[in-house]
């Protein structure tokens, strides 16, 4: 069974995937990690991505791996594991430009089909139940206004002793919604099947807990 879970930047889709491929035993797989690996990969290089040469020559220099250790996900770029350095805003940042960029899109495609082909998955991204995954049994779009998006990216920042400036947030917020929304390849939008929801004034367990229900109704 496939578990697509797509929404924009901050609508807590990692948190609520990550619980639910839990409860269900299922894997969780963070596509938004493997963009950002490619975009870590083009800010090491300094890589144009306005020039379509320099972005393939690199592409076809990446090798992406996906694995896991204690169930959780491990992006290998070039057999080196660079999990922990993906959540910069910089590397989102350059992710939101990049994954606009249709060679970089069909890079990712089969890596993210085979995943959900061998396991149960739980799977968040902006194109799973649009593009990657359009027979998954179950869609949800998760979204919430992009205030509490910003105030709760903010509130991690705080927590993490790092200085956090929440108008600037919610800008960056409201561009990459832009820019993942306008794009021509993959645009994040709901699929006609997709389960709205609005988490804006929902916590973490009550989303948790609709997602499941609606989950064991299909299993
Ligand atoms: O979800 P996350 O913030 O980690 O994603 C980083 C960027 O990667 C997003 O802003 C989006 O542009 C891109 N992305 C995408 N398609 C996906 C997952 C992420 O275009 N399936």
């Amino acid at each position: 069974m496939n578990i697509a879970i797509d929404g924009p930047a901050g609508a807590g889709k990692s948190t609520i995937a990550k619980l639910v491929a839990k409860e269900l035993g299922f894997i969780y797989v963070d596509t938004g990690a493997m963009y950002r690996a490619i975009a870590l990969y083009f800010i090491n290089n300094k890589v144009d991505i306005a020039d379509m040469e320099q972005v393939e020559t690199a592409l076809s220099a990446i090798k992406i791996e996906i694995k896991y250790r204690d169930g959780k996900q491990q992006v290998i770029l070039n057999d080196e594991n660079v999990t922990g350095r993906l959540r910069e805003e910089a590397v989102g940042n350059m992710a939101s430009k990049s994954s606009a960029i249709s060679v970089v899109r069909e890079k990712l495609l089969s890596l993210q089909r085979d995943l959900a082909v061998a396991n149960n998955v739980v799977m968040d991204g902006r194109d799973i139940g649009t593009n990657i995954l359009p027979s998954a049994e179950l869609k949800i779009y998760l979204t919430a206004s992009s205030a509490v998006r910003a105030k709760r990216r903010y509130d991690e920042l705080v927590a993490a002793g790092k200085s956090a400036d929440l108008s600037q947030i919610e800008a960056d917020i409201i561009t990459r919604d832009e820019q993942d929304m306008s794009r021509k390849t993959a645009p994040l939008k709901q699929a006609e099947d997709a389960v709205y929801l609005d988490s804006s004034a929902m916590d973490i367990d009550t989303v948790t807990g609709t997602i499941i229900g609606y989950a064991r109704e299909r299993i």
